[in-house]
């Protein structure tokens, strides 16, 4: 969609443009809604074609976060950062300007890290702000990791749905941060690995870790496995890709990986079970959430309620026959386009 008609359609709060000539700084920031708080959502800092596909990956994954918070039951809406990366591009100088128009919403946008984020980004944000969230602290540890353990709720759920109960075999698209936390966690609980990265290294390093087999960036989708994880961006379940899959479950922390509504109407009639990214992935926003709106340090228990949640929504979906994506976005939308009425899953 176009921006004119997304600005037009009134469905963002906020979109702000900025750019630094000194630093090199460009990108934009959204709020999609704060109708149940303040937003959250992370700083995203990519290489993109032009301008317009920034604006328009930050428009997505703006939307997508009210529907995570919501679906958490966190007091909060949804936002996210894009910046653009290029070779002119001051680093330190371009996250700590960024800092200042974060600071400059007084509390209206709280962010963190996503892809891209390098050790330092966040620091130099944060000497122009409070209100950004490093990748790991003393007080909230590894957030990341916070996510994988949420997700890993979430395959759990699927197996137990799906009945399977010996261990399963898990390939993982994208072994960074969060799949090497989610490829820990599978490894843990006896689960066969299939790993790819298109970084060798890390692939390299999961295989050598886990006995993974490894396996090309290219035909990882196609992997024969129980458990699909996406864990490397988004748009990977599209029209070309599902009629190939050998997966009983697709279910990762990539944000969007539907690529459109329709694929995730093409999983469920292909009967694979397809765990909504936007259900799965909160653990990280949990973390921080809890902890910065409502002083919680334990996310733990919070975590775990991701497998309650997907239970339902898998089972919601199956009982009237649409895809678990359409469940979820009904149930995250029950609560905050109406905050009297409560969620119940
Ligand atoms: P990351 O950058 O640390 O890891 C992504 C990994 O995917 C990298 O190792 C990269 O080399 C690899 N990759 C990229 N394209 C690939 C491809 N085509 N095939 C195989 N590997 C590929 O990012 P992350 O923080 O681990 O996040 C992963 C996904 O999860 C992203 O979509 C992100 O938006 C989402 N997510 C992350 C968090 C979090 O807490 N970090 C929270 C929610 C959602």
């Amino acid at each position: 969609m176009r921006l004119l008609e997304r600005m037009i359609s009134g469905e963002y709060e906020r979109v702000i443009a900025f750019q630094s000539a000194v630093c090199g700084l460009r990108g934009f920031l959204i709020i999609h809604d704060t109708t149940l708080g303040p937003a959250l959502g992370g700083i995203r800092i990519c290489r993109y074609a032009n301008e317009e596909e920034a604006l328009e990956d930050a428009f997505r994954l703006a939307r997508a976060m009210t529907y995570k918070v919501a679906l958490a039951e966190l007091p909060a809406g949804g936002g996210k950062a894009v910046l653009i990366d290029h070779p002119g591009l001051d680093r330190e100088a371009a996250f700590e300007e960024f800092g200042k128009i974060v600071e400059s919403l007084r509390g209206r946008f709280y962010t963190g890290p996503d892809v891209g984020i390098r050790p330092g980004d966040l620091a130099a944000a944060r000497r122009s702000t409070n209100y950004v969230a490093c990748e790991s602290s003393p007080e909230l540890g590894d957030i990341s990791e916070k996510t994988a353990i949420g997700c890993w709720q979430g395959v759990k759920a699927c197996l137990d749905f799906a009945g399977i109960r010996r261990p399963p075999r898990v390939a993982v698209q994208g072994v960074g941060s969060v799949g090497m936390w989610l490829a820990r966690l599978a490894h843990r609980a006896g689960a066969e690995l299939v790993v790819a990265d298109v970084d060798a290294g890390r692939a390299r390093a999961a295989a050598e870790e886990f006995g993974a087999i490894l396996c090309s960036p290219d035909e990882i989708l196609f992997a024969v496995c129980d458990v699909l994880s996406p864990c490397a961006l988004g748009g990977v379940m599209r029209s070309a890709v599902i009629p190939r899959l050998r997966a009983r479950i697709v279910c990762g922390s990539a944000n969007n990986v539907l690529e459109s509504p329709e694929a995730g109407a093409m999983l469920a009639a292909r009967g694979i079970l397809y765990a909504p990214d936007f259900l799965v992935n909160a653990g990280g926003v949990i973390c921080g959430g809890e902890f910065h709106l409502l002083g919680i340090r334990d996310c733990g228990p919070s975590l775990e309620k991701i497998y309650g949640r997907t239970r339902r929504v898998l089972e919601a979906a199956a009982q009237r026959g649409v895809s678990t994506a359409q469940i979820a976005e009904e149930l995250a939308e029950a609560r905050w386009r109406r905050p009297a009425t409560h969620c119940s899953v």
